[in-house]
C-alpha cells in the first residue's frame, strides 16, 4: 500500500514539474496574419420550404442545413463567431429534433491549440437557437453585440411576438453572456482589431440586431459570412424572405446594402447553412490565411 501510495505522489510531483512547460509549449504562438478555421458544429434537417418562402417543387420537401462555427485568429487576439446548435454536454453523435451534431466544438477548438477560456472576443450572429448553443463557455470572453439584439436575447417575452425567436433552450444557452464583458456596437462598421482585417457589419432584419462577418485575409481575399441574411442561394434570385423574419423590410434593405458590398469588394458570400457552400470549404485544422 505505501509503496503505490509512494508511487501515486511521485507521479503527481511530476506532472507538476512537466505541465507547466508542456502547456506554455502547446498554446500556439500568434499568426503573422489572420486566420480563420472552420469548424463543423453539426447539420438541421429543414422540411419545411414555405417557411423560406418556397414551394417544395422550388427547393424539394427537405432541406439539409449546415451549421458551421468559426475561428478567426488574428495577430492580437482570437474571435469565435457563432456556436452551435446543441451544447457539447449533450453532443453524443444522436440527433435532438432536426439537428444532428457528432463533434464537440470544444474538441474542435483544442486540436488547433484552444480553447473557450482561451478566447478574446465572442460575437454571434444572431440570436437563434442554432448559434447559440456553446455560448456560455465563452462568457470569459468579450461579447461583441448590437443593444436591439441583446435586449431580444434578454427580453422576458418578445416584444408584440416579434424578434427573440430564441426561446428556453437558447436562452439557457447563453444566459452567462449577461455578466460577460460587453462591447457595444453601432450600426456603423466594427473594425474588431482596428486594421480593417476582420469587420462586423451590422444587417438588421433576419433578427433586431443581426450581424455579419467581413474577413480581408492576406492569400485568400474578402469573404463575407453572412449569418442568416440568407439560408438558401436561392433566396437571393429568387427575392424570397423566411416568414420568420423580425423585419422583412429591414433584411430587404440589408441585403441590398451587402449585395452591392459584395459587388464592389468581391468578397465570397458564405451564406452559414448553405450546404453546398459548407461541403467545399476547408475545414479544421486546416485554414484559410
Ligand atoms: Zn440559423
Amino acid at each position: 500500500m505505501k509503496r503505490l501510495a509512494l508511487a501515486g505522489t511521485t507521479a503527481l510531483f511530476l506532472t507538476f514539474l512537466i505541465a507547466p512547460a508542456a502547456m506554455a509549449e502547446d498554446k500556439p504562438k500568434p499568426p503573422k496574419s489572420v486566420r480563420l478555421y472552420v469548424f463543423d458544429c453539426g447539420s438541421l434537417t429543414m422540411s419545411a420550404p414555405a417557411t423560406f418562402g418556397f414551394t417544395k417543387e422550388e427547393i424539394g420537401e427537405k432541406q439539409p442545413f449546415a451549421v458551421p462555427c468559426y475561428l478567426v485568429v488574428h495577430p492580437k487576439g482570437t474571435l469565435m463567431w457563432d456556436v452551435g446548435v446543441i451544447p457539447d454536454s449533450q453532443v453524443n453523435g444522436t440527433t435532438q429534433g432536426i439537428s444532428t451534431v457528432t463533434k464537440t466544438l470544444k474538441s474542435q477548438l483544442a486540436e488547433v491549440g484552444y480553447s473557450a477560456g482561451d478566447i478574446k472576443y465572442l460575437a454571434l450572429s444572431h440570436l437563434h437557437s442554432d448559434h447559440t448553443a456553446n455560448a456560455n463557455d465563452f462568457a470569459g470572453s468579450t461579447w461583441l453585440v448590437h443593444q436591439n439584439e441583446r435586449d431580444a436575447m434578454f427580453a422576458p417575452a418578445p416584444a408584440g411576438g416579434r424578434g427573440g425567436r430564441g426561446g428556453p433552450m437558447a436562452s439557457a444557452s447563453y444566459i452567462k453572456l449577461k455578466d460577460s464583458k460587453t462591447t457595444i456596437l453601432t450600426d456603423k462598421d466594427y473594425d474588431v482589431f482596428g486594421d480593417g482585417t476582420v469587420v462586423i457589419q451590422y444587417a438588421p432584419g433576419h433578427t433586431p440586431g443581426h450581424q455579419i462577418l467581413f474577413l480581408r485575409l492576406k492569400q485568400s481575399g474578402p469573404i463575407l459570412i453572412a449569418g442568416d441574411l440568407y439560408h438558401l442561394p436561392q433566396e437571393i434570385n429568387m427575392h424570397r424572405f423566411p416568414t420568420f423574419e423580425f423585419d422583412k423590410e429591414q433584411s430587404a434593405a440589408s441585403r441590398a446594402k451587402v449585395e452591392a458590398f459584395v459587388q464592389q469588394t468581391g468578397a465570397r458570400l458564405w451564406i452559414e447553412h448553405d450546404l453546398a457552400t459548407f461541403t467545399m470549404l476547408k475545414k479544421a485544422p486546416a485554414f484559410y490565411e
